[in-house]
């Protein structure tokens, strides 16, 4: 059915997919329970996009609870190919200040108790047994959709910052000053709980993959005088969100509706051994 289908995906906050007209309500069971909540499947410049909201729709699951190979799994499931993944972080330099949006081209795991991989030798419910893979991640993040990104970004003038490393931590706590200071050190840009691993599973599937960083605050290492306040970080969050949907709704109508880049190959030479993947 047309409805239960989409090309395209965003994980992200729970507030987008209320923004479509006409949104179809998609629950959507997984080899390794259920996603953080149903797809929402609707329609953005004449492309089906399924909306998941990574924290569920009450935001009440925590970043080190989400079940990631579940989201990765239910999107894939309903058709989705693509996918583009915002998420709030902290930067790490001075003028990566609240409100930048920074593109990533390499991310640093530092999540300690998550299940990063689809290919770990348990058979699955229905006897599917995973093959043994290594997807190559040297460039974690899919190049058409970060073209497309930068572009949608630029036409709305908001000038994003063209690559960086995201250091995704395991939270739900945040850095200590030491650690911060030490990710700044390492020449890495912003700090985050959610961003792996994400696109480590999309890989996975042979899906593209786009990390969005929308910068609410500075890092506990970088922060000077008097820091920012609650308030203002939900302020300066508030203002930023209604640009970043438009940044998404601009990027999701300029990817490709044929795939040339490499991320669909990323299992060549594998045999994964799971249902539909790598599903072209
Ligand atoms: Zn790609």
């Amino acid at each position: 059915m047309t409805g239960d289908r989409a090309e395209l995906g965003v994980i992200g906050g729970s507030g987008l997919y209320a923004l479509l007209d006409d949104v179809t309500e998609v629950a959507v069971g997984t080899p390794y329970g259920p996603p953080s909540d149903s797809v929402f499947i609707g329609e953005v410049g004449g492309r089906r996009v399924a909306f998941l909201p990574r924290h569920g729709r009450a935001h009440g699951i925590p970043p080190h609870r989400i079940n990631y190979r579940a989201n990765l799994w239910a999107l894939h499931a309903v058709g989705v190919r693509q996918v583009l993944g915002p998420c709030a972080v902290g930067g790490l330099r001075p003028e990566y200040g609240p409100g930048t949006l920074l593109v990533p081209d390499q991310f640093v795991d530092r999540t300690a108790a998550r299940a990063q991989t689809f290919y770990d030798g348990v058979p699955l419910p229905d006897g599917s047994v995973p093959g043994v893979v290594h997807a190559p991640m040297a460039d974690p993040y899919c190049p058409a959709g970060r073209a497309a990104v930068l572009d949608a970004a630029r036409g709305a003038a908001w000038e994003p910052v063209d690559g960086g490393t995201l250091v995704v931590i395991e939270g739900p706590r945040f850095s200590t000053r030491a650690e911060s200071r030490w990710f700044t050190a390492n020449g890495w840009s912003t700090v985050g709980m959610t961003g792996h691993p994400e696109a480590v599973l999309a890989r996975e599937l042979g899906l593209c993959y786009t990390s969005l960083n929308l910068v609410t605050d500075l890092d506990a290492g970088v922060e000077s005088g008097a820091g920012v306040t609650h308030a203002e970080v939900l302020e300066v969050f508030g203002r930023n969100v209604d640009r970043l949907r438009t940044v998404l709704f601009k990027a999701l109508e300029a990817l490709p509706a044929t795939r040339a880049c490499p991320c669909r190959r990323a299992l060549d030479g594998f045999t994964p051994g799971l249902p539909g993947v790598p599903g072209e």
